[in-house]
């Protein structure tokens, strides 16, 4: 009989402890991804994010034949195509690595109704450098701030290191027999007609060969200078490793491990580690509230006037059409290339949720959409935290100035005149709002609230 490892944002075959677990179980191993458009718990792809899919699975694909473990696709509600599958397959056990957002209480169901067939059903941690439930306050709850947040996690860290990572398992000791699955193509996940993906595929190699290719390169050079390059639009010395954790192609102990404090004690280091950390604290709070993308953390804002949607305001911010040099780099950085520089994204965030007044949950949706990475902790919980309805967020009246940001983080013009090149041209449009009485008309919306 055959086990079955079941496949989620975890696409990689080192330090897969599900994996791991299922060759080491015995016998043949079934490996399944589900693409599940119909539960109720979670949320439906993006655009971008699908082709991300698409190439991901191409590469996880290969990598598991060598270890003799076919990759199975299906499709369909996840808990009726899990347990189908064990049934059709006689499956003895099953193994996966843990989700944190509101799929987890399909996972949590599955496992239900497996253990009571006298299936085994194994979770792992595999996402996160830390489960939610280990990092909580003296009174055990969940921490809503930064920086105390980060201080537990290093203490606990001091204390629990962080476990080395596994290598690639051996093959399987079995070659599982052929299992009937749906074709990659079937399911449509990259684009047509109009193929918009041609610079996202110059841009990005998926998989996880490619993915410590880079963590190797970054840790070798860029990191280096990751002060200063962060902050620096035109160098773009950050890692790029957002997709690469996003899908599971790198495990965040590898990165950790590559960056460790012991072998990487430089304040670049440091910093870097800490941005690892912002990632976890973002999953901690979609674990606490599975509802981050649609619901302000902090009840106040709920009261928020949002004036009536302007809807040519938002087109112009989406084109990257505002007539503000920075917004429109941004805007088509990320529409071209499927990511965007994480300052950028702040000032983008903040010139629609402050200076249009338009709603954050419309620009998370944007971004959900086009971002190669869009993450379902990571995304609504950097826009709650930019328009100030998050638990930790920016103060309400920290306006992103985009002309400031320009002249202070893209000096000498290479991020503009890259993305936006006809932003300084004589016949530019003139920016869509007036950034100064807009940002006068956002502190009066908030002063409504403070009551
Ligand atoms: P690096 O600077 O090299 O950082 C290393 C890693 O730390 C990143 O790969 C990422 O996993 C994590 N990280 C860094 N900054 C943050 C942060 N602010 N929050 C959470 N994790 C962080 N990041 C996503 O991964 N997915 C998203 O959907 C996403 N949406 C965002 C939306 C807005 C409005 C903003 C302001 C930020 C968003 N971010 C998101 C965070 C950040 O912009 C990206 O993680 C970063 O730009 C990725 O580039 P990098 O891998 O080179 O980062």
């Amino acid at each position: 009989t055959p086990s079955l490892v079941w496949y989620r944002d975890d696409l990689r075959v080192a330090d897969n402890p599900a994996l791991t677990a299922a060759i080491a179980h015995g016998g043949p191993v079934v490996a399944l991804y589900v693409l599940d458009e119909e539960s109720d718990e979670g949320r439906a792809l993006g655009g971008a994010a699908k082709w991300w899919l698409h190439k991901s699975l191409e590469s996880l694909t290969a990598d598991l034949a060598d270890l003799q473990v076919p990759l199975v696709l299906r499709r369909g509600p996840a808990e009726a195509v899990v347990t189908g599958l064990v049934e059709e397959l006689s499956v003895d056990a099953v193994f996966w690595n843990r989700r944190y957002g509101a799929e987890r209480h399909i996972d949590e169901r599955i496992k239900s109704a497996l253990r009571e067939a006298d299936i085994e059903a194994t979770s792992f941690p595999g996402f996160l450098l830390n489960e939610p439930w280990d990092i909580q306050t003296g009174a055990g709850t969940p921490y809503s701030v930064y920086t105390p947040f980060w201080r537990a996690t290093l203490d606990r860290i001091s204390h629990h290191p962080i476990p080395e990572p596994l290598s690639v398992p051996e093959r399987a000791a079995a070659r599982a027999e052929a299992v009937d699955g749906d074709d990659l193509s079937d399911w449509d996940l990259l684009p047509t007609s109009p193929d918009w993906a041609g610079e996202i595929a110059e841009r990005w190699t998926p998989g996880e060969d490619a993915a410590h290719e880079r963590l190797a390169e970054f840790a070798d050079t860029e990191l280096r200078d990751y002060l200063h390059g962060r902050n620096h639009l035109d160098v773009d010395e950050t890692s790029r490793l957002s997709p690469r954790l996003r899908w599971g192609e790198l495990s965040p102990r590898q990165v950790w491990h590559a960056v460790s404090p012991a072998t990487h004690r430089t304040e670049a280091a440091r910093s870097f580690r800490s941005e690892l950390g912002w990632r976890d604290f973002a999953w901690h709070s979609l674990y606490v509230r599975p509802d981050l993308h649609e619901n302000n953390w902090r009840a106040d804002f709920d009261a928020f006037p949002w004036p009536p949607l302007d809807e040519d305001a938002l087109e112009a911010w989406k084109r990257g059409r505002t007539g503000v040099a920075l917004v429109d780099a941004g805007m088509n950085e990320l529409w071209r290339t499927g990511t965007m520089h994480n300052r950028v994204r702040m000032v983008v965030a903040s010139f629609l949720t402050k200076n249009l007044l338009i709603d954050w949950r419309i620009g998370e949706k944007w971004f959900w959409d086009t971002l190669v990475d869009a993450d379902a902790a990571s995304n609504p919980f950097n826009w709650q935290w930019v328009a100030g309805s998050g638990a930790d967020a920016a103060p309400y009246f920290r306006v992103f100035n985009p002309e400031l940001q320009r002249s202070k983080f893209d000096g000498n013009g290479g991020y503009v005149n890259r993305w936006a090149p006809d932003a300084d041209a004589p016949d530019a449009p003139e920016p869509i709002v007036d950034l100064k009485e807009s940002r006068r008309r956002a502190l009066d919306a908030y002063q409504s609230i403070r009551g």
